[in-house]
């Protein structure tokens, strides 16, 4: 892993290792952008290129090299390793190696709902005394520490932002940085109060990363006192690209078909579980079909009737509606002339005949009927007749 492998804005990416080669990283930085665009995984990157063991930051930082007792590795004990964006061949670039003790350990923390998972499972072992006083943490490396929202509010607490403060005036030990990554902005008001104290004077061999989807959320004085960075939405071709990397088990068209459904979030696109989306689509494709008057019933019934009552014919609904209303927006895209929004873009050809047999009020009568689907089972109507009825409706009368 290294700072090339973070796909997508490239600039803002760029921006950051320069003022990190420079030694002149902010004190506090607010990532902002959507769920999936990368907050998370660009602050770890940089708080892995803060500590790395391997490339050391040049300039402002150099002095503090004699604070470790190992010495100055060049890229040559990486052995092979890509050094493309090593600080020491463009100069000013901050990256880190990927592979040191303090790069692997701060990398641990990664798969941020895993170990929040780990921690609140901790927690839910605890006493019932120590439960209430024990807050959520992620910490794979003394000097990073993770601080999410804090179930079940899922907000940041004044006790998370008071652990921060009992521990950020400490000089880090085992790196060059301390790094506190804030990964929500949803503060309890006695928390984000508590957050701007430490703003006011931070040490300066700490960074603060706060992620959020809405910088808005956060207050002005403490946005005044960070340097906002945006993620935007990446394109596409960007997430085909790295799924290409990542996700060799896809072919191109899955990828192709991910790359659309994920909305433009690299996270979602990773993490797409595209069995279970093909799945539901299959039904929903009987299920339209059927509407059409191109299918036959005996296939509609065994679709409908395998939506069972319970927790997980549930979920197995949700997913049916929510590919209904994508498979149906995709109609409106094609009887529109804007083909090139298709996200199934690899069925487009029987969504091509599909959009051909069904008209714009077709489409339009179609969503009005899922919502009404919706409302049905919200009065706990049986999910296959709720199904049953909404194709009858559709059905061509001759
Ligand atoms: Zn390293």
């Amino acid at each position: 892993m290294s700072f090339s492998d973070f796909i997508g804005n490239t600039e803002t990416v760029q921006r950051l290792r320069e003022m990190l080669g420079l030694g002149h990283f902010p004190p506090a930085v607010i990532l902002a952008g959507a769920d999936g665009s990368g907050k998370y995984t660009l602050a770890l990157m940089l708080a892995q290129a803060m500590n790395c063991l391997e490339r050391q930051i040049p300039k402002a930082q150099k002095d503090e090299q004699s604070l470790f007792g190992a010495p100055l590795f060049g890229d040559e004990v990486g052995g092979g390793e890509d050094s493309s964006g090593g600080a020491s061949e463009s100069g000013e670039l901050a990256d880190f190696c990927g592979h040191c003790a303090n790069c692997r350990r701060i990398s641990l923390a990664a798969d941020l709902e895993a170990r929040c998972g780990e921690a609140v499972e901790a927690r839910e072992n605890l006493r019932e005394t120590d439960k209430k006083e024990t807050r959520i943490f992620v910490q794979t490396h003394p000097e990073v520490l993770v601080i999410p929202p804090d179930p079940p509010q899922m907000m940041i607490k004044v006790d998370q932002v008071r652990h921060v403060i009992q521990n950020i005036y400490f000089r880090p030990a085992e790196g060059r940085e301390k790094v506190y990554i804030f990964t929500s902005s949803a503060f309890m008001k006695e928390a984000a109060n508590s957050l701007l104290k430490i703003l006011e004077e931070p040490p300066e061999f700490a960074t603060i990363f706060l992620l959020t989807t809405n910088p808005g959320e956060l207050l002005p004085t403490i946005r005044s006192r960070a340097m906002t960075f945006t993620l935007g939405a990446l394109t596409p071709a960007e997430i085909e690209k790295q799924l290409a990397k990542l996700r060799p088990d896809w072919d191109a068209r899955q990828r192709a078909l991910v790359a659309r459904l994920s909305e433009a979030a690299m996270g979602r696109a990773l993490s797409w579980d595209l069995e279970a989306y093909v799945a539901a689509r299959a039904q929903a494709l009987v299920l339209l079909k059927s509407a059409l008057g191109k299918a036959d019933h005996s296939e509609l019934f065994k679709a409908t009737e395998s939506f069972r009552p319970g927790a997980e014919g549930r979920k197995k609904m949700d997913e049916l509606l929510r590919t209904l209303y994508l498979l149906l927006e995709d109609l409106m895209f094609l009887q529109s002339g804007t083909g090139q929004l298709v996200r199934n873009t690899d069925i487009l050809g029987e969504l091509k005949k599909m959009a051909e047999a069904a008209d714009f009020g077709w489409v339009r009568r179609a969503a009005e009927g899922l919502g009404e689907v919706e409302r049905g089972l919200r009065r706990n109507l049986l999910r296959s007749l709720s199904l049953d009825a909404f194709v009858a409706a559709l059905e061509p009368t001759m």
